[in-house]
């Protein structure tokens, strides 16, 4: 299964795409990782990439696309995906849109993670990642594990865990701004694909967890446009009522999704309003170097 989680920083993305990538034994595909592992192989695509980091720009979308595009290449992806850091604005998701169909590997599904913007605040001012392999835990809500698995598989000692620069109070509200600017509007470009699905992400990990796994397990009904293109579906019309019919969502489904009124909400915005830092503030906050 091909899928992206998109989410707030603080929604739990990173925590729900590696249990997800453990469960269906598809790999979580960070292009983060990507950019620093071909970094560090010094490929072509990998110097370009240093030379715009060294540079202090943007990584080119064009190049991100490069890396997706060589190790979706490989033998682990062919079974599926979840993409991790990518699309974050509409014109990356475009991108990818053409990048998948020339692969002839479209999206199944979009798993919107739903958190209210105070949670957001309180989950990420929480967040530790491991200086050695780089996983991140959560002291609120996902704490590394202890005793004997408390492993870190680089070092085999106990995982080195430090507070990111741009967790802070500060940062956090500028990340979330940007996030709402740049990447809430892909929640409507996939809507209209109709491979949307969202979930309430706060509560319990493993609760969120099998909300995520009731989503992925349902099937979406197929877009209209691809079902009017079969021929057989064309001839006969009364086949298409009852092919969907058979896609038509489980009861069950309605349950992991939050009513219509609630997904409209935008919180974060209104909570920015009082948490937002004076404009002169905002503008020096640092940003969050695109992954
Ligand atoms: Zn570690």
């Amino acid at each position: 299964m091909r899928i992206i989680l998109l989410g707030a920083p603080g929604s739990g993305k990173g925590t729900q795409a590696q249990r997800l990538a453990e469960r269906r034994g598809i790999p979580q595909i960070s292009t983060g990782d990507l950019l620093r592992a071909a970094v560090a192989r010094g490929s072509e695509l990998g110097r370009a990439a240093k030379a715009a980091m060294d540079a202090g720009r943007l990584v080119d979308d064009s190049l991100v696309l490069g890396l997706i595009r060589e190790r979706l290449a490989e033998d682990d992806a062919r079974g599926g995906f979840i993409l991790d850091g990518f699309p974050r604005n509409l014109s990356q998701a475009r991108s990818l849109d053409t990048l998948l169909a020339e692969l002839a590997q479209p999206l199944d599904a979009v798993v919107q993670l739903e958190v209210a913007s105070a949670e957001l605040v309180r989950r990420i001012s929480g967040r530790r990642s491991c200086a050695d392999c780089g996983r991140v835990f959560n002291l609120l809500t996902a704490p590394p594990p202890t005793g004997a698995a408390a492993v870190c598989p680089k070092t085999g000692a106990p995982h080195r865990l430090f507070q990111r620069p741009d967790d802070n109070e500060a940062t956090v509200s500028e990340r979330l701004r940007v996030y709402e600017e740049q990447t809430r509007p892909l929640i409507d470009f996939y809507r209209a694909r109709g491979i949307l699905r969202s979930i309430d992400a706060q509560g319990e990990l493993d609760a969120v967890t099998q909300r995520l796994a009731a989503a992925l397990g349902a099937q979406t009904p197929p877009p209209p446009a691809r079902m009017r293109k079969t021929p057989a579906a064309r001839r006969a019309p009364h086949r298409r009522k009852a092919s969907a019919a058979r896609h038509r969502r489980p009861k069950a489904r309605a349950s992991t999704r939050p009513p219509e009124h609630r997904r409209k909400k935008t919180p974060i915005r209104a909570a920015r309003k009082k948490r937002a830092p004076p404009r002169g503030a905002r503008k020096s906050a640092r940003r969050r170097p695109r992954r």
